[in-house]
């Protein structure tokens, strides 16, 4: 019987491990660390054996085949032994698709991965079809192959996921964009990181599609590196598209096998530049998939943004608070205060993963009369701003409660206090899920 030994008890492992198990292989799981009990009932449920707090190059380097989790990284000294010993490593995702043959529409990129997959996922739903919703999101996607039954799978994939994927191949492809984010991870290298991302491609074949950023130089710079086999839909706001989806006047406008259907900015219910972006690739995700214009038109209308993307929290005394926790670069930070229409208390900071704050100058200048830093080492976001906003307009705070009572003082009715700290959240939280959260208590508690 084939050895299938798995590396990291988490969400991604155990459900390749259960996978692996349903699918009659000896299958093993290791994990460096500690195993956390949710995962660890999975494992006892389905009788896996497994090893926690470190791992046996005996029960290890004997496997036919390594499933390695996306947050090991390549340098772990395990996956360097199972490497040099010439061991073939895949990932979850790899592993899963062997498995499935439902319809993948996948979503990777830089920022804009979660909403535009949980648009879609709503989109398919909405059109009454049969879709399980994965990746980095909710359920592992290897869980659900073990265990349900679907027509279509919305996944988010993280680059992570496809550096270890070797014949995974999308139906519909989507990267949303490409900006400076992980590149620790790529040896700072933008090109490795793009060409990363656009591992998502290289199985497409001319019957898919690969949907993508038209306006992103980064994109547009590696899609001149290499072809791609595939139905290509670009989506733009700065010109009109022979396929793909594009704006005019106040509507989008999709064009797609010789049909052209159009969507108003107005109805969307995500506003902001960056979810037109994201709404346009849905839409083209839902065009490809033949879903009608009434579903996505009623679709695009009645999403309800996510939790920690761009939310809003409360309006106290006509100050509307609004969480946008997971903006951790400069990027996203961008498009949540670029699409203000009222004064911002920017509420900023945090670990720093090498931001060049001067991106921002432009509109902070035009929207942001304050400035509450969130954070351990400030001092980056005082050299950028002070002088902009003033040195009486920018203070430091080393918790959530203090920025929202810092930033309750400096805004008057009609202003915005906006959380989109463009840096991670680990000097003070546990992780921007709980910085959004202790963000709308201590709102809450105002
Ligand atoms: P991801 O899953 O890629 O991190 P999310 O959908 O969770 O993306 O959004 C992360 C952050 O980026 C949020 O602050 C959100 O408002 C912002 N954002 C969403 N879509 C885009 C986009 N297309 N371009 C830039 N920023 C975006």
């Amino acid at each position: 019987m084939e050895r299938i030994v798995v590396l990291g008890g988490a969400e991604s492992g155990v459900g390749a491990a259960v996978l692996a198990k349903v699918k009659g292989f000896n299958v093993f799981l290791s994990d460096n660390g500690k195993i956390k009990d949710e995962y660890l009932a999975t494992l006892r449920q389905w009788d896996i054996p497994f090893e926690q707090g470190g791992h046996t190059p005996e029960l290890v380097l004997n496997a036919d085949e390594v499933v390695k989790s996306p947050g090991i990284p390549a340098t772990a000294p395990m996956v360097a032994a199972l490497r040099e010993q010439g061991t073939h490593i895949i990932s979850e995702i790899e592993f899963a698709a062997r498995f499935d043959k439902a319809k993948k529409i996948c979503i990777t990129g830089s920022n804009g991965k979660t909403t535009t997959t949980s648009l879609i996922y709503y989109l398919l739903k909405e059109a009454g079809l049969n879709a399980g919703l994965g990746g980095n999101i909710g359920k592992s996607y290897a869980l659900q192959v073990a265990t349900e039954q679907h027509d279509y799978y919305v996944l988010e994939i993280s680059s992570f996921q496809l550096d270890d994927a070797y014949d995974f191949r999308p139906d519909i492809a989507i990267i949303t964009n490409i900006t400076p984010d992980h590149l620790d991870r790529y040896d700072h290298k933008i090109e490795n990181y793009a060409r990363a991302k656009f591992r998502i491609t290289r199985n497409l074949r001319p019957e898919d599609c690969f949907i993508f950023d038209s306006d992103d130089a980064i994109t547009i710079a590696q899609l001149g590196e290499i072809v791609v086999k595939a139905k290509m839909l670009p989506f733009t706001q700065e010109k009109e598209v022979p396929q793909g989806a594009f704006l005019r006047d106040d509507r989008i406008v999709v064009r797609y096998d010789q049909e052209e259907s159009e969507f108003f900015l107005q109805e969307l219910a995500l506003g902001g530049r960056h979810n037109i972006y994201n709404s346009m690739a849905a839409a083209l995700a839902a065009k490809a998939t033949g879903i009608s214009n009434e579903v996505i038109r009623h679709s695009l209308k009645t999403f309800s943004p996510i939790e920690h993307r761009l939310e809003p929290v409360l309006s106290i005394r006509d100050v509307l608070y609004i969480n946008d926790s997971k903006a951790t670069n400069i990027d996203a930070a961008w498009y949540a205060l670029e699409c203000q229409t009222r004064p911002v208390v920017w509420i900023v900071g945090g670990t720093d993963k090498g931001n060049d704050y001067s991106i921002l100058d432009e509109v902070v200048r035009k929207h942001v009369k304050a400035i509450v830093c969130l954070g351990v080492d400030n001092a980056k976001i005082h050299a950028a701003f002070e002088e902009l906003v003033g040195k009486d307009k920018i203070v430091d705070t080393l918790s959530a409660t203090d920025a929202v009572r810092a930033s309750a003082r400096f805004a008057s009715p009609g202003d915005v206090v906006l959380l989109s700290p463009c840096c991670a959240s680990f000097d003070l939280f546990k992780n921007y899920e709980d910085r959004g959260q202790q963000f709308k208590e201590a709102v809450r508690h105002l």
